[in-house]
């Protein structure tokens, strides 16, 4: 275990790649404060399944990652009660597929709050604490679709773009003050978010819910297989590493070669 006595923030984890980064982490011994949507008692056996398989303990905070007074409180919750927060992974994240011109404002608005601003609120707020110990991992869940664009995301894509760019300018602040921030940028991986889009995709595309896995998804990704949720933990788990200590300001693709072409 390399994690042992620290703490880690994950955000978006009640669920897919947030709840694997979550449990990887805890698995390498750090404390957990874990984050997000759904059904109580789910979340709840999370938490617990979390504290009795890995021997660390979970605390749950269901802020709001649209709202930056509940990201702040979420950041204090978890200096309250572990005493720092060591990792922070920025994962929270919702989609919305449709033309640009027809795309509700309000949609717009939530996805650049979830997305992005909620990255810069958690980050300024547990910042000062990783700079006082001098040691912090900043990840943020980035995407594909931070290096390139697919049509009918306008507001995801700006987001990614726009969250790769925190990285770097974050990861130029604290250079010095032995925290490195770095973004992973998974291609397709099948977890809700994904599932959840088809409907949508079939819609704007007029295609079966088999064209859209295969011509539209599965197309990009040179490997034509889906990224799996424990893979992206591992690079994140890997970033924590004191063999990760040079790697700041990176953008990581995990994408089948997707953004190779
Ligand atoms: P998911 O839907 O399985 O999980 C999203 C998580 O975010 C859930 O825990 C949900 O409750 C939480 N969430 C949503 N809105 C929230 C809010 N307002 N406040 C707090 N939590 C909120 O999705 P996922 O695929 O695991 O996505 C996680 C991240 O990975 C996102 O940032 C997404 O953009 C990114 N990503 C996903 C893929 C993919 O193919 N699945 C690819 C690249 C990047």
């Amino acid at each position: 275990m390399t994690l042992t006595s620290k703490t880690a923030v994950v955000t978006g984890s009640t669920s897919g790649i947030g709840l694997a980064i979550a449990r990887a982490l805890a698995k390498e011994g750090a404390n957990v404060v874990i984050n997000g949507f759904g059904d109580a008692a789910e979340i709840e056996k999370e938490r617990a399944g979390i504290e009795s398989e890995f021997g660390v303990k979970a605390v749950y905070s269901p802020a709001d990652m649209s709202k930056p007074h509940e990201i702040e409180e979420m950041i204090r919750l978890a200096e309250r009660t572990f005493g720092s927060v060591d990792i922070l992974v920025n994962n929270a994240g919702i989609q919305f597929v449709s033309p640009v011109e027809n795309f509700p404002v309000e949609k717009w608005d939530q996805i650049i709050a979830i997305n992005l601003s909620s990255a810069f609120h958690a980050i300024r707020a547990a910042v000062p604490g990783m700079k006082a110990r001098k040691w912090g991992r900043i990840i943020n869940t980035a995407s594909a679709h931070s290096l390139v664009a697919s049509p009918f995301k306008s507001a995801y894509v700006a987001a990614k773009h726009g969250i790769a760019g925190l990285t770097k300018t974050v990861a130029l602040e604290v250079a010095t003050d032995g925290i490195t921030v770095n973004c992973i940028s998974p291609g397709y991986v099948w977890t809700p978010l994904v599932e959840k889009q088809i409907p949508d995709t079939m819609k704007a595309r007029g295609l079966t819910k088999e064209q859209v896995i295969n011509d539209v998804l599965l197309e990009a990704q040179p490997t034509k297989q889906f990224v799996t949720v424990d893979q992206v933990a591992a690079l994140a788990v890997f970033l924590c590493s004191d063999a990760a200590s040079q790697i700041s300001g990176a953008n990581m693709s995990m994408d089948g070669g997707w953004t190779a072409k």
